[in-house]
């Protein structure tokens, strides 16, 4: 952090100078999405795919072991199928995507408008979430117990109409996971819901090296319908929150819409309890808020698309073919290790250019390291190691290790699993140094977020628990200063005190923080 001034870093905005300029250098320069000229929807870019990619293949294996299978269904959806639920279609109208027309025609002036001869006899959403159109599916394939548990899960896009936008974090379409399951009771069910919560939990501390608070949300912010929304929250670099994915008991709510029920063993027809759980690219914003540096990003090794990049020195003469021979030999002994559990994935980057721009362009995407090669390394058996985790030396000058070859390959695959335990260790350090315990009263909370005060951080606190009135009582009192509760977290930790809310005895803990 307390980095010599006289660096000279590769972003030209610094987090500490604008934070959310920066976040949009970090994507620019790291080559990872732009804009696509439609409001809120981005252009994912290989590198910003290639990280997409990897939480895909990591997480889905997640899900199958936890029992689940992929299954894929409709983007458009009928009105009715909404209609059938209050609450969810009353959370998603504002945000909602509406095909009307199957064919445009000429307007007489050059443009097109839609046919009004082509007009749908039921309007079709754009799927927000697939809960309606799942449960019309389970609604056929369940009969009996013996169906029970159903265990689904969707890749997919999804399209939300979003006001204020930002990529990755938030945009109009997104692309996710979602997985929709229905069980035979309540305990079931709350078992599965929280082991998924469990598993992104996992995922985002292990592969995202992320650290997370597991906990429930506050009755105001559950997913419209649920009965219970369950959340992972990760703070920033600049302390704000981010909502990192979600798990929800939807009761027999979306049971009674779509008519989930089974024949239990003793021949009754039961309605099914049902769950539906989702983590999105927002991951990837999550990613750079909580890696990134000065520099641009930098990925952990687990979700790097490369993990090490070989830069030769290359010269456009005759001693190029040596040099590359001997790159592509490390490339091939690399590749054939193996590290955090998979093979080590290495790229042999050959482009045209010159080698310092490339070297800067892999330290903008963040790639875990970099090696250098020139023809005189290639002689005498060394490459020079670059640790995008460790950039640069207190004199200011990137910080090269010029090692034998042999000693790097050695213990390349520690190295990267050093890289990825660090970034983790470095990120749990800055939240816990930015959460304060302290605050006893309200008088408290509203000094340490009010004017003057320059604490971003979060507030971990005790509460009731208040519902309805009582809670939008202390909703107001938050948002007066921009602030919402997190979660409560599930660690199962003793609590005592009084609600500074509420003056009532207080029976769990809450984080209160400002987020994206
Ligand atoms: P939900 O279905 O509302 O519980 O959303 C599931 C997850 O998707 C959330 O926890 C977020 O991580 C993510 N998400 C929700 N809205 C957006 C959005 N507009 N852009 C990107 N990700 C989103």
């Amino acid at each position: 952090m307390n980095q010599s001034p006289a660096i000279r870093h590769a972003l030209s905005v610094k987090r500490s100078e604008d934070f959310a300029q920066w976040y949009q250098a970090v994507i620019a320069e790291g080559d990872m999405a732009e804009e696509s000229g439609v409001r809120g929807c981005m252009v994912i870019k290989p590198w910003g795919y290639g990280i997409w990619e990897r939480i895909q293949a990591l997480l889905d294996a997640e899900i199958k072991a936890t029992g689940h299978d992929n299954c894929y269904f409709p983007l458009f959806i009928p009105l009715s199928f909404f209609a059938k639920e209050a609450e969810h279609v009353e959370g998603f109208a504002k945000e909602m995507a509406v095909v009307t027309h199957h064919r445009l025609i000429a307007d007489g002036k050059g443009g097109l408008v839609p046919d009004p001869d082509a007009k749908l006899e039921e309007p079709l959403v754009v799927r927000p979430t697939s809960e309606t159109v799942i449960g019309a599916a389970m609604s056929r394939w369940i009969q009996s117990w013996r169906d029970l548990p159903l265990l689904t899960n969707q890749w997919a896009n999804v399209v939300r109409w979003e006001m204020r936008t930002r990529m990755f974090l938030r945009t109009s379409e997104f692309l996710w996971q979602e997985g929709h399951t229905a069980h035979a009771d309540k305990a079931e069910a709350m078992e599965e819901t929280l082991k998924m919560l469990e598993v992104y939990r996992a995922f985002a501390e292990g592969p995202l090296a992320m650290p997370v608070i597991a906990g429930e949300k506050p009755e105001n912010e559950r997913f419209p319908g649920a009965d219970a929304t369950y959340s992972i929250e990760a703070m920033m670099q600049d302390g704000k929150a981010l909502q990192a994915g979600t798990s929800h008991y939807l009761g027999t709510t979306f049971a009674q819409a779509a008519d989930i029920r089974y024949q239990d063993r003793e021949g009754q027809q039961t309605l099914c309890h049902t769950t539906s759980w989702g983590v999105s690219t927002r991951m990837i914003g999550g990613l750079i808020m909580t890696h990134g540096d000065d520099d641009g990003l930098r990925v952990p090794p687990q979700v790097a698309p490369h993990q090490i990049v070989l830069l030769p020195m290359l010269r456009e003469n005759d001693g190029d073919a040596a040099l590359l021979e001997y790159c592509e030999g490390i490339r091939k002994e690399l590749a054939g290790l193996s590290a955090l559990g998979e093979p080590v994935r290495v790229l042999l980057d050959k482009k045209a250019g010159k080698a310092t721009a490339k070297r800067w362009a892999w330290v903008k995407k963040g790639v875990p390291i970099i090696l250098e090669i020139g023809g005189r390394d290639a002689e005498s058996g060394q490459v020079s190691v670059l640790r995008r985790d460790r950039l640069w030396r207190s004199d200011a000058k990137p910080d090269f290790a010029v090692r034998p070859r042999a000693d790097f390959i050695a213990d390349a695959g520690a190295t990267l699993e050093d890289i990825q335990s660090g970034l983790y260790a470095e990120a749990r350090e800055r939240r816990d140094a930015n959460i304060r315990r302290d605050v006893a009263d309200v008088a408290a909370l509203e000094a340490l977020y009010g004017e003057g005060s320059d604490f971003t951080g979060w507030a971990e606190m005790v509460w009731s628990r208040p519902t309805g009135a009582a809670l939008d009582a202390v909703d107001a009192k938050l948002k007066a200063h921009k602030l919402t509760i997190r979660n409560t977290p599930m660690d199962g930790a003793p609590v005592s005190g009084t609600c500074p809310f509420t003056g009532e005895p207080a029976v769990e803990r809450i984080y209160v923080a400002r987020s994206y």
